[in-house]
């Protein structure tokens, strides 16, 4: 079974600095890294794979939107006075998690397209585990710390708490598609 999740561009391509073939190589970082979470016995998936630009998602799979940085927020949209995280934000709510990855928090990273999946892996463990700044103490370091760069890596407690809510209905706001 192929556990699918969907990423959404809501950013501004340009040449040089963001366009389709970051998308793909970004796609195929955050595939490798739930690939890893799928290896796991504990995990219902034998397989991850990623969707760009869904017209449409069942609003229970997971979905991380990209926009160009904290003043183009989705965030902000729906609550307005939100604090933002540098790399990205998540804000949880019962009504569908939303998501988002700011693409220049990336931008001076010698691996930005790694930077961009590990942000938004992270961003991913604050949906799915419905938690806020409690992760990064609690979500067993590596990615769930509170500062995340291209180079930090998986660690078991990470692979372990995603393995575990990977099979769970945890609706996603679906409003920004
Ligand atoms: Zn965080």
């Amino acid at each position: 079974m192929t556990y699918d999740f969907y990423l959404k561009d809501s950013a501004t391509s340009g040449p040089g600095t963001w366009g389709e073939g970051d998308r793909y190589v970004v796609g195929t970082e955050l595939k490798l890294l739930f690939d890893e979470v799928c290896q796991l016995s504990s995990c219902p998936f034998d397989i991850s794979d990623f969707w760009w630009d869904p017209t449409s998602v069942s609003t229970t799979s997971l979905l991380i939107y990209f926009v160009d940085d904290q003043s183009s927020s989705l965030v902000r949209q729906i609550k307005p006075n939100s604090p933002l995280g540098g790399g990205g934000t998540t804000h949880i709510s019962s009504a569908g998690n939303l998501s988002e990855v700011y693409v220049s928090a990336a931008a001076s990273d010698e691996n930005s397209p790694r930077a961009l999946a590990v942000l938004a892996f992270h961003e991913a463990m604050h949906n799915l585990l419905k938690k806020g700044q409690s992760l990064h103490a609690s979500g067993g370091m590596g990615l769930a710390a509170e500062t995340v760069f291209s180079n930090s890596r998986l660690t078991q407690k990470n692979k372990e708490l995603m393995a575990a809510v990977t099979g769970k209905t945890i609706p996603q706001n679906t409003s920004f598609l």
